[in-house]
Order: structure tokens, then C-alpha cells, then sequence
């Protein structure tokens, strides 16, 4: 075979010591987030009751490229970093493709995903501003479970609202999270008022991501030494991220290869946005070329079918409003088993990017992507997270396009977890009961009418 290895390995010295931030380098800025009542840019005071410090100078932050890595940090990544760039040999041949098919993969952590990125990051700046603890909502459980063990690491508390339905399917990742101390209550609950409201109004709802959100910010602003974190969708989360993407650079650089195509599933697009960052830099300052796919379910698809507009980042509409595309925060999915990707928007900077041209969308259904689950399986060995399968689903897709045209191309593709809590889902699928929920024009007009209405700006 080619002389590039199976693995592409980096070194300790080689490990990116410095975060990207990609806002620095786009000339159409994300648009801010807005105060609900006033329609002004948050400032950092506004948000200060809610997130650290120094996640809010991150998180506002458009002009500084890169931002240190705390050794604290540095030292909890070298536990699990850097994680493997996987050339998909035996995928290729099973393919019977001249495309060079490459992964990243994150899910080589008890976590299974790349969210321990960002868990020990906001974790670390809790902890040095004295804090006790945070707060969060999970939705799948790999939030929850990343957090909780970025959390056990430095001594934090750790209070999660996970969505009722997954707390209830999926009650191993719920252990996995109190094993490492995490208090775990099921949302919607009645130990908030926004819990309370909601069950009030919806009783017997199995819950949703933006409840679980307005419940864990309502928590963490009114109790002494918390605050809430969140684990996507957000600009600090992306620049956490960005670790997956100067990784995977730095060892492509090593052997000269330069990807023709970069794919990632995109929920909230943190791992797409941290993937993409150091290439998508290149292709803002117009020093290299690459097409980028975001990948999302045809069940919950804000970026092929949502509207760019100011949203409420949760169901009680107690967030500031982030500019992005979304199919209404009012939407509630259907049930999917690509939980971590049931979110109503998506990354304000990813949106923008998206917007101006920079990157391509496109949504699969889900018996298509638990088929290219297995077949990837089967060859690679990994057994693969349901969202992490949407990008495995376009990378063949692409692969099999290369067979066709004979093109060489090189397909980049991040690899973000393990599948192992979603077998129900597997089991669905091998049985042949899986189902494709796709909305109808007339239930996306129910969460639009959601869309909060903002005079023009
Ligand atoms: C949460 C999650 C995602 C989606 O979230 P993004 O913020 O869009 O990256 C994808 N894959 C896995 C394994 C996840 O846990």
C-alpha cells in the first residue's frame, strides 16, 4: 500500500498549544447575540449572571485568531489527544474507490464524543473564577456525560437536565454520568418554575432540548457560585473545538495532503466548526480552496430547510436571541435516533458562513445513514455514533461518486463517537422497523410561527 500510515499520529510537541478562533477571519461577522427585551447586542455584564468570565470574553471575541490553551487543559487533553487521523483503507477497498477516504475520530474517550473538547475548557474556567459548579442540559448524553467527567476531574458540581425520553431510553449513559458525581434529573421537572410551567401545559411531554436549556439557566442564575454551560451551537464551543481541526491538519501537513472535501454531521455545529476551522481560515484568506458539506437529518433540518433569523436559543424563551438558521424554536423533532442532532438552529458562525457561500448543506434520511453505520462498521472496525454516521453516509456517497468519474479526490470526514448507548436504534434498524420522519412544508410553518418577530434592525 501507499506509504501513508493506517494512523496518522502526533506527537506531544506537536499538539496545537493555541485555540483558532475562525471569526477572526471572516469578514461578514456572525451576528451578535441579542438582549430579549432591549434588541441590543448582549454585553459581557448581561451575561455575566449566566456564563464565566472568561467564556464571555471568548464568546465575544471576533477579532483575536488564536487563544492559548491553558496547560491545565493541555495536560487533560494529552489523557485522550491526539486523537487518531484514520486513513479508511479498507473502507476504500470495499468501495472499490480511487477517492482517499480519511477520518478523524473523536470518540476514543469514555465520553464517546468530541464534546470533552469543550466539557474540560468550560469546566477549567469555572473552576479558576471560584466557582462551585454548573449547570447544563443533555439531551443524547454526551453532553452530560463529558461534562460530568471534566467536572470530577477538577472538583466541580455538576447539576444536568437531561431530556425525559433519553433519561428514560437510556438509562446507562445516566449512570455513566452519576458514576462520575453528576446529579441527573430528568426534563422537564418540577423543580423549576420554567419546569413546571411547561409540564403545566404540556402534561406527559417526554420533553426537548430548548426545555431542558430554559430549565438549567433558570438553575444556575439563581443559585449562589453557578453557572449554566452549554455544549454546542455556541462561538466558545466552536473555538474549544477548533482542536479537532488544527489536529487533523497538522498531521495532514505532515504527509503533504490536502483534502478536496471536508464533511461533518452538523447538530448544534460544533464539530463541524471546529473540523472545518484552520481549513475554512485558508479559504477565507483565500490561500486554499475546499468544499465543505455540513451533513444534517432530513428529520431536523435547520439549514436546508430553516430560516436565517433571530431565534431563541430555547423552548421557554428565556435565552438571548442568536442570529442562525432555524426552523423556529417552538419545533419539536420527531423522534430520531440521532439525538445529539434534534437541535431547532444551528452555530451562529457556521450560519453565516453558510449564508455568504462558504460551505454546501445537505440532509440524508435515517435508514440511509444506518445503513452506511453498518457497512462502515463491518470495514472499519468502529462502531459508529448515529450522528457521526451522517457524515459516514456522504463521504460514501462521495467515495462512490469517484468510482464513477475515476476522480482521485481526497474526502476528509469527522468521525465524532462511539454508538454503543444506541443500540435500541441499531436494533430498530436490524429488524427493519426503523422509520423516516420527514416534516412536512405545513409542520415547518408551525415552528416558524414560533419565530419571534423583530422590527428591522
Ligand atoms: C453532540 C454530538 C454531535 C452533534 O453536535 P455538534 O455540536 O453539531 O457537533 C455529533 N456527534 C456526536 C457523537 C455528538 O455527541
Amino acid at each position: 500500500m501507499a506509504n501513508i500510515p493506517y494512523k496518522i499520529y502526533l506527537n506531544e510537541e506537536e499538539m496545537p498549544k493555541a485555540w483558532y478562533n475562525l471569526r477572526a477571519d471572516m469578514k461578514n461577522k456572525p451576528a451578535p447575540l441579542l438582549n430579549p427585551g432591549t434588541l441590543k447586542p448582549m454585553t459581557a455584564e448581561e451575561l455575566a449572571p449566566v456564563f464565566c468570565e472568561e467564556l464571555v470574553r471568548q464568546e465575544l471575541d471576533d477579532q483575536t485568531p488564536y487563544f492559548e490553551i491553558p496547560q491545565t487543559i493541555r495536560d487533560f487533553y494529552k489523557m485522550y489527544r491526539p486523537s487518531p487521523l484514520v486513513r479508511a483503507y479498507c473502507l476504500e477497498k470495499a468501495l472499490d474507490t480511487p477517492a482517499k477516504i480519511y477520518y478523524k475520530f473523536e470518540g476514543n474517550n469514555t465520553s464517546g464524543s468530541h464534546k470533552l473538547n469543550s466539557a474540560i475548557a468550560q469546566a477549567y474556567y469555572a473552576k479558576e473564577q471560584g466557582l462551585k459548579g454548573v449547570t447544563t442540559e443533555t439531551g443524547a448524553g454526551q453532553w452530560g456525560t463529558a461534562l460530568s467527567m471534566a467536572c470530577a476531574y477538577l472538583g466541580l458540581d455538576c447539576k444536568v437536565y437531561m431530556v425525559k425520553c433519553s433519561y428514560e431510553q437510556k438509562p446507562f449513559r445516566r449512570e455513566v454520568m452519576r458514576t462520575y458525581g453528576a446529579n441527573v434529573t430528568p426534563s422537564p421537572s418540577n423543580t423549576t418554575e420554567v419546569g413546571r410551567k411547561i409540564l403545566a401545559e404540556h402534561p406527559g411531554t417526554t420533553g426537548s432540548l430548548g426545555c431542558a436549556i430554559s430549565e438549567a439557566v433558570e438553575v444556575a442564575v439563581s443559585s449562589e457560585g453557578y453557572r449554566y454551560v452549554l455544549g454546542s451551537v455556541l462561538n466558545q464551543v466552536l473555538l474549544h473545538q477548533s482542536i479537532i481541526g488544527l489536529e487533523a491538519k497538522a498531521a495532514l501537513d505532515k504527509y503533504g495532503i490536502k483534502p478536496d472535501l471536508i464533511i461533518g454531521c452538523a447538530g448544534g455545529g460544533s464539530n463541524l466548526g471546529g473540523l472545518i476551522a484552520p481549513f475554512m481560515g485558508e479559504k477565507l484568506r483565500g490561500e486554499a480552496d475546499y468544499r465543505i458539506i455540513a451533513v444534517e437529518p432530513a428529520s431536523c433540518p435547520s439549514l436546508t430547510r430553516g430560516k436565517f433569523a433571530y431565534d431563541f436559543c430555547d423552548t421557554g424563551m428565556i435565552t438571548p436571541m442568536a442570529k442562525m438558521y432555524t426552523l423556529g424554536s417552538g419545533f419539536i423533532p420527531a423522534a430520531n435516533h440521532a439525538g445529539g442532532l434534534r437541535y431547532h438552529g444551528m452555530s451562529s458562525t457556521l450560519s453565516q458562513l453558510y449564508h455568504d457561500g462558504y460551505m454546501e448543506a445537505t440532509s440524508v434520511k435515517q435508514t440511509d445513514v444506518f445503513a452506511a453505520a453498518q457497512q462502515f462498521a463491518r470495514v472499519e472496525g468502529i462502531l459508529p455514533a448515529p450522528e457521526s454516521s451522517h457524515a459516514i453516509r456522504v463521504a460514501i456517497d462521495e467515495a462512490l461518486k469517484c468510482r464513477e468519474t475515476g476522480e482521485e479526490k481526497t474526502i476528509l470526514f469527522g468521525l465524532t463517537g462511539t454508538g454503543y448507548f444506541d443500540m435500541t436504534a441499531y436494533q430498530a434498524y436490524n429488524d427493519g422497523t426503523m422509520e423516516n420522519h420527514i416534516p412536512t412544508d405545513e409542520e415547518l410553518a408551525q415552528g416558524f410561527a414560533s419565530l419571534p418577530n423583530i422590527p428591522a434592525l
